[in-house]
């Protein structure tokens, strides 16, 4: 039986046609930027995720640009980057202009090594920090982190983009964030039908900077203010969003039902797995198997390639080990928990309406190799 890491084509009944009947009707009224169905969203989203402002953009790459533009990030300055994320975060920090140093990650929750981020803030000033909330969960720090960034008044941008719907002592997980940002890559938790991002904040001067910013920098039609870019979130995507959005927890559920599923099969076969620290309930965005034996991994691949059951490596390597970091990082501070993850992680197919038989037949698989 044939698994996929991911499938994106399990549409719940009903919402094809939903969306068919949305584009019918925005494609009737060339409704295409801006509109209705973005206001619709931005207040849907503040409200899910209980933040005063939300700003929707083109991408979850631009959205942390523009956290740290609205931040005052400039050219030169130095920001804080997890060795361990998707290599946007790392990026976002050079196209900005500023120089970024890497930090360790904890090898117990993926998140920033707390002692090393404390370590280079000290030694670095950096003008921000950002730290990413990988797997659907977050640092056990993360209260810590937040305080102490706040206490040296460092900017903190969280980036979020695999952890929309997730719960930090039982609230949404951005609701103590100064900034955070989300990516609605399709295959992210509440993904859209193309790219999408958006940012969210609190602080309703950081909120205007971010529209403004996003939006070639704009004071009036033809008068600007900053020097921005495009960056909107187009009609159409925010329309497949509104959509999904009443989806949402429904999909969550299905996503942690698997991973419960995993969490609970894996160990007794023998696989280590990484689970959300005990403050967060996770959105259920994949699973986190630790294989540290290379041969052993190398088999486990290979068996499930034979069997055609999908998986990935998120992520595979460190910012620090990509060939051309090294002509932006001005350092790297802490240990190699990173690359001790990057090298033994593997995740396995979770995805909304994964079918149980689909999981069984994973573990049935994996229960064949000897580890
Ligand atoms: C997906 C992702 C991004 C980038 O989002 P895009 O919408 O693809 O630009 C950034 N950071 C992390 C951690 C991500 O998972």
């Amino acid at each position: 039986m044939p698994v996929p890491f991911i499938d994106l084509k399990r549409f719940e009944p009903g919402f094809l046609e939903k969306w068919k009947e949305k584009v019918a009707h925005l494609s009737t009224n060339a409704s295409f930027i801006g509109g209705e169905e973005v206001a619709v969203l931005e207040t849907s989203l503040a409200k899910f995720i209980a933040k005063k402002h939300a700003v929707t953009c083109a991408n979850g790459t631009d959205a942390i640009q523009l956290a740290l533009r609205a931040v005052q990030v400039e050219k030169n300055d130095i920001v804080l980057v997890p060795n361990m994320t998707f290599w946007a975060t790392f990026e976002a920090v050079v196209n900005v202009g500023a120089n970024p140093v890497t930090i360790d990650s904890d090898i117990v929750d993926g998140g920033v090594c707390y002692q090393s981020l404390l370590t280079a803030i000290d030694k670095h000033q950096p003008k921000a920090v950002i730290i990413a909330h990988l797997y659907g969960w977050a640092s056990n720090s993360l209260s810590k982190i937040r305080e102490y960034c706040k206490s040296k008044n460092i900017p903190l941008i969280e980036d979020g983009a695999q952890c929309f719907g997730t719960l930090y002592k039982g609230k949404s997980i951005y609701k103590g964030a100064y900034i955070a940002t989300t990516s609605f890559y399709p295959a992210k938790v509440l993904g859209g039908a193309g790219d999408g991002g958006a940012v969210f904040t609190d602080d309703e001067a950081l909120s205007i900077r971010v529209r403004q910013l996003a939006n070639h920098g704009r004071t009036s039609h033809y008068g600007y203010g900053l020097v921005g870019w495009n960056s909107r979130l187009d009609s159409l995507q925010a329309a497949y969003l509104n959509i999904s959005i009443d989806y949402l927890d429904k999909r969550i559920e299905s996503r942690k039902s698997a991973i419960a599923y995993y969490n609970a099969e894996l160990p007794k076969i023998g696989f280590e797995q990484m689970i959300a620290p005990a403050d967060f309930d996770e959105n259920g965005y994949c699973n986190v198997c630790i294989i540290r034996d290379r041969d052993i991994k190398d088999r486990v691949q290979h068996t499930l390639k034979e069997n055609q059951i999908g998986f990935a490596n998120i992520y595979p390597g460190t910012m620090s080990e990509q060939v051309c970091s090294d002509k932006y990082m001005l350092e790297h501070v802490g240990g190699a928990g990173a690359e001790d993850i990057c090298h033994s992680v593997l995740n396995l197919p979770v995805f909304p309406h994964i079918k149980q038989e689909e999981l069984e037949f994973v573990i049935t698989t994996l229960k064949t190799i000897e580890v």
